[in-house]
Order: C-alpha cells, then structure tokens, then sequence
C-alpha cells in the first residue's frame, strides 16, 4: 500500500485511544475536569459498566455559553497557554483533547452553564460529528453525558470486560479521588443504585471510612506536618498489624494527582520494613506537595506517571518520614505479645530473634529450608508451646512447627488435588445457608459463581444481595460457612490475575486458611501426631500457600553452639 495521509476522522479516532481506553478513562477524564472547575460535589452515573452511559454533573464554574463549542474541539483547553506553562502546572487537564476524544468514539452531550449566566448551553458530539448549540434551563455547572461508548469502533467494545469488571475500576477510581479531595462529595450510582458516596466534609478520617469503612479507618495513621521538611507529605498510613495481601492499596498522589510509581511505592515498602510479614502490604493513602515546576506531569497519556527533578530526593524523604511515623506510634508485634517500639529505635524487629547470642556472633541462626520445596525428615511430635506451635525432634534436632501455618498447607494440598482430580469431595450443609452481602461483594459473587463451584461451593441467588449456600467443600466443613465465604469474596475482590486458574489457587489458599486451625488452639497429642504426619505428606511441607514458613529448624550443631560446646 502506498503512504496516504490519514483523513482527520481516522486520525482523530486512533488518537482518542490514547486518552479513551475504557469506561473507567471516560470517568476520569470528566471528573478531573469537574475538579479543574472547583466542583464541591461531582455525581457519576453508569449504566452497564459505564459502556452504555457515564454521566458525571458538577457544580463547578461551568462553561461560559460563547466557548462551548470551543471545549469539545481537539486541543482547545482554558488551563494552558504556553509551552512554558507546562512547567508549572496547577490542574489535572492540560491537554485539551479529553471532551474531543470522547466526542470522537462515543455519542457525547454536554450542558453546561457558568456561575453568574441565567441560563446554559448544550452542545451534541457524536462519532465526532459536532451539532448545534442550543440554550436550555438549568443550573450552574456541568452535566456531561457520554452513550454508547465505542459504538463506532467495535474492535475496541470487543475489549471491554464484563460490566461488573468495568464498574469495579470505576468504583476503584472514585475511591482514589475521594481520598485525594476529601473536601468533594462523590456519588456514584450505577444502574439506578447508589454504590458509593464521601461526605466531602474535608475530614480524611471521614473520607477514609466512606472507602475501606470505619474499622479500617480507626486503624490508620495520620502523617504528622514534619516542620522541617523540604516538601509536605501528608495523609494517612496503616498501622503495620493492618494487612493487604496485594499492593492495590498503596495510594500515592503527588499534588492530589494520583500517579502510578514503582520507586515511590518501593520507599513505602522500605518504610514498613521488618514490620510486614513477607508478601503482605499496607493500605496507605499519602499526597506529595511538589512545587509544580519540580515534577514533570507531561509524561504517561494517562497521566498516571510523572517524573520528578529529584527523584532520589524524594524517596528519600518520603521513607524517612513514614518510617519515623510508624517507628513512633504503631505497636510491633513481638513472640511474646504485644510491644511498643519507642521513636528513634533504629531498625525494627517484627519478632524477637530467638537466638540473639548465635546473631550478635554472626552464626548462622534457626537455618531456614535451603529449597522451598524440600520435604522434611519423619518427625516425633514432643509437644506445644504457647497453644501455637508444635516442638518436634528430627534425626538433626530439633523443629518449632506453626501449627496454623502447617494446617494450612496440608487443607490447601488436600484441596487442591481433589480439584485438580476434578473431584472436590463436597458437603451438603443440613441447614442451608443464607448469606447477606454488599452490593459489590454480591456482584462479584454472581461473576464467580462457576469459579466457586469448582473448588466446592455450591451457592444459589436468594433474590436483592443474598445467597444461599447449599454445600461448601468437605475439607472446611467445621468451620462458619459464611465466613469461608466472604473470605473468598474478599480473595476475589483484591485478585488482580486474569488467569482462571490462578484464581482457582488463591481461593483455595483463602479458604484453607479461614479454616486451618488457629494459634491459641490447644492439641492433643495424638492432634499434633496427625498434623505432623499430614503436614510431612505435602509436596512443600516447609511454606503455608502464602509463602510464610511452616516451620523452623533448629541443627544439633546450632544447639552445641549455643551451650557452647563448640
Ligand atoms: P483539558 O481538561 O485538558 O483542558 P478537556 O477536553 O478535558 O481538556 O476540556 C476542555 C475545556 O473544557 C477545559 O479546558 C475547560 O475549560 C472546559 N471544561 C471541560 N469540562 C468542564 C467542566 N466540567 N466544568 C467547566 N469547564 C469544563
Ligand atoms: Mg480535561
């Protein structure tokens, strides 16, 4: 084929792929143009996900009636002049061509009126078509309606997940805004429904609460204006007994915009060093207050990257201080319960090392399993310490066996075969189930039913957000069903992997680990005899599905060590 130039149609539709990925970019782009326009209340509606309507109105400046036009053209933009004004750069849009793009791939309407005019203007944008301006009654500030998102190019509605998918990123969206702007109230409704609100009281307690709930909210830490610091930080950081199982709740933002960056959520991590079990994350909701000119905002078509003058600086600071917030107010675990580390204490320790001798001396300390997967010797069970662990010798001493850890592991085995064989041996409940969830948890339930039913659930629709539960998988039949389940929702909810079978494992771990038996849980003998046996059968005896260690090890030759025999 020869080289043509693309006609303007073609060119503006590829463009708008850039901007327009999914329902959940239409979202933002309108709402940070509600927040450009010093919106104090932005409502978003959906439909269908936001496929077939995202309307998001605000009670912004508006638009004055003679630059309407302007606003949905390609490149046309209030916020922006210059090329050095790029630099210094004060809103969330800048680009000019959010209203365009959308204009371009969906049928789009736009009414808006300005603060001090006595009516507004409204304005159709279809496939990029752009119609007459007409005046209409209405108030102050901006609906923006967006129908049928891609209807033009169906290879991109192809891509689209299923509607519950696609509004969860909405939701997630919001969330992230309401914790920037805690003083905007956000509404979101989707299929007539209310699924989200903030009091946009200014309170980020309260806009906390309204996006994890309020136990969540009481568990986390407020960043403290540190007087001297060379840029503020602030909001808000968990307390490090307040886990996620996957980063998705690590939210950064630099002058309320939120960014994706892996250094910066490395310096969160480093923070919360020695205080996380491994693989476990915070929840964390932290903005950067960066003289514009010092981070480059112009840099992701999303704008969910920057890049910073000094990006080292940064991280710098940002480790120290939630370090030093979390050094001085949270409590550490330790072995033995509870205890405060006070402010100024250099690294912390999650648990009190065994044996501090064998460290200060540089030995090598309780060893740890050189292969992951290696198995372990035949072990005599000796007894319990604490309710919690199971003391047993080997042919090479001695091992301390967490008794929750080691359960989970051989429940998780046990059922993954079963699935595996395809037959997850089931148990009816006598009394069925009824299970009351939330709005979100039962749609993610109703797209997960199939899932569910492989490793042994068998769940019917009650009717509104309830669900009955017929039979759960036999291995976890003592315990609540209903929480197993929720457990599983919950597992779910935080998953992000698009492999089904990957799901399949992560809820197996879940489940196995609501029911494994607890610390504080006394054995018989005869218990402890049954679950090292079981636990020495596994294929990767030494880990719990979540990667934490089942057990540890203690040499003869570390024991003579110690009593100072060698
Ligand atoms: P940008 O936000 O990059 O300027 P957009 O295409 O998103 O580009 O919007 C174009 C212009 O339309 C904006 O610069 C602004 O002047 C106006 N505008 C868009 N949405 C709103 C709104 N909700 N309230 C007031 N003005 C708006
Ligand atoms: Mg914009």
């Amino acid at each position: 084929m020869k080289i043509v130039q693309l006609s303007e149609k073609v060119a503006s539709t590829i463009a708008a792929g850039e901007v327009v990925e999914r329902p959940v970019s239409v979202v933002k782009e309108l709402i940070e143009n509600s927040i450009d326009a010093k919106a104090s209340q932005i409502l978003i509606r959906i439909e269908g996900g936001g496929k077939d309507l995202v309307e998001v109105q605000d009670n912004g400046i508006g638009i004055p009636a003679d630059e309407l036009g302007l606003a949905v053209a390609r490149y046309t933009t209030s916020k922006l002049r210059s090329v050095e004004d790029l630099s210094n750069i004060g809103t969330l849009g800048f680009r000019g061509e959010a209203l365009a793009s959308i204009g371009a791939v969906s049928k789009l309407e736009i009414i808006s009126q300005a603060r001090d005019a006595d009516s507004g203007r409204k304005l159709k944008v279809a496939g990029g078509r752009t119609g007459e301006i007409q005046t209409v009654g209405s108030a102050p500030g901006t609906v923006v309606r967006v129908h049928d998102l891609f209807y033009n190019t169906p290879a991109r509605r192809k891509y689209l997940k299923t509607d519950n998918t696609e509004k969860r990123w909405i939701s997630r969206l919001i969330s992230r805004n309401a914790l920037a702007y805690p003083h905007i109230r956000f509404e979101l409704e989707s299929a007539g429904k209310r699924s989200f609100i903030s009091p946009g009281t200014g309170d980020g307690f309260e806009a906390l609460s309204a996006v994890f709930g309020p136990k969540v909210a009481t568990r986390m830490i407020a960043l403290v204006d540190a007087p001297n610091a060379p840029f503020k930080v602030s909001g808000f950081v968990s307390a490090p007994d307040l886990q996620r199982s996957n980063r998705n709740e690590l939210n950064l933002f630099v002058n309320r915009r939120w960014i994706r960056d892996a250094q910066l959520s490395a310096a969160v991590m480093q923070a919360y060093h020695g205080l996380l079990m491994v693989g476990r994350f915070p929840i964390v909701a932290l903005n950067l207050s960066l003289p514009p000119d010092s981070v480059d905002v112009n840099v992701h078509p999303a704008k969910a990257e920057v890049r910073f003058a000094d990006s080292n600086h940064v991280f710098t600071v940002l480790q120290r201080f939630v370090r030093a917030t979390l050094l001085g107010q949270a409590p550490v675990p330790t072995l033995n319960g509870a205890q405060t580390i006070s402010p100024g204490e250099g690294m912390a320790r999650p648990f009190a090392p065994l044996f501090p001798m064998e460290q200060a001396r540089g030995l090598q300390p309780a060893s740890q399993p050189a292969f992951p997967g290696q198995s372990v010797p035949l072990l005599r069970a000796v007894g319990q310490v604490g309710a919690s662990f199971l003391v047993a010798e080997g042919p090479d001493g001695l091992y301390l066996i967490d008794q929750h850890a080691a359960h989970e592991r051989v429940l998780y085995e046990a059922l993954l075969s079963q699935i595996e064989d395809g037959q997850v041996v089931r148990q009816d409940l006598l009394e069925a189930t009824k299970v009351e969830l939330s709005t979100g948890e039962a749609d993610i339930l109703r797209e997960n039913l199939t899932v569910l039913a492989e490793i042994g659930f068998d769940i019917e629709e009650f009717g509104g957000d309830a669900f009955i539960i017929q039979s759960v998988p036999a291995l976890v039949v003592d315990h609540a069903p209903e929480a197993v389940l929720k457990a599983a929702v919950e597992e779910i909810e935080e998953d992000e992997s698009p492999l089904e079978k990957e799901k399949e494992k992560r809820l197996a771990a879940r489940v196995c680990k609501r029911a494994a038996i607890k610390a504080g849980q006394i054995l018989s003998l005869e218990e402890q005899r049954r679950l090292i046996r079981d636990l020495e059968a596994c294929k990767v005896p030494r880990h719990c599905p979540h990667g934490r260690p089942t057990m540890i090890h203690l040499s003869v030759a570390s024991l003579e060590r110690q009593f100072g025999r060698r």
